[in-house]
């Protein structure tokens, strides 16, 4: 490996305010305190806003907590094929299948347990991508919080489609 040179500083030569970092936190300071005052003077071109009283509008293509849709007997769409668990890279999504004794010609499948580990999901839509039923889609929920990992784990009854959903609420589905 080729040698670098070493370089001598003659410390005596260097200003006292830049020995002793003076220079650097004045402008760190000077910095913080003009964001301060446009903020408390309020400038209308601020990036912050005062969440969670103010929120902002997201994308009908946001990646949220996800929803098992259903039809119009109410049962969940899913035919349990383990297309989205394959897909999922982040391996957080545990489906059980079992005889669907109501089955129809295009499928003879259902989930029996169909759980999703929030805490694991990197919400990266593969598997809504990956359904060939549009039974999983996304929502725009993304305020979540947990106080255990047990209650990241959620399963077909917290993820299933509760009545209408508002198109406010909707996230990131097929073809849309
Ligand atoms: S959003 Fe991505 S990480 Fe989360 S369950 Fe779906 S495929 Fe897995
Ligand atoms: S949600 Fe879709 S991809 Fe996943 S098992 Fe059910 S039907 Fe298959």
């Amino acid at each position: 490996m080729k040698d670098v040179p070493a370089v001598n500083v003659d410390r005596g030569k260097i200003p006292f305010g830049e020995r002793i970092y003076l220079g650097p936190i004045l402008g760190g300071l000077r910095v913080t305190l003009r964001h301060f005052l446009r903020n408390v003077f309020g400038q209308r071109d601020v990036a912050t806003i005062e969440y969670p009283e103010v929120k902002r509008q997201y994308s009908e293509r946001l990646r949220g907590r996800h929803i098992l849709t259903t039809n119009e007997q109410g049962e969940v769409r899913c035919v349990a094929c383990y297309m989205c668990e394959t897909a999922c890279p982040a391996d957080c999504i545990t489906i059980v299948a079992e005889e669907d004794p109501t089955a129809a010609v295009d499928h003879e499948k259902r989930p029996l347990s169909f759980e999703i580990d929030l805490l694991r999901c990197v919400y990266c839509g593969y598997c809504v991508d990956a359904c060939p039923k549009q039974a999983i889609i996304m929502s725009r929920e993304h305020e979540m919080a947990f106080t255990t990992r047990e209650e990241a784990v959620v399963g077909i009854d917290e993820l299933r489609q509760k009545g209408p959903i508002d198109q406010e609420d909707l996230g990131y589905r097929p073809y849309f």
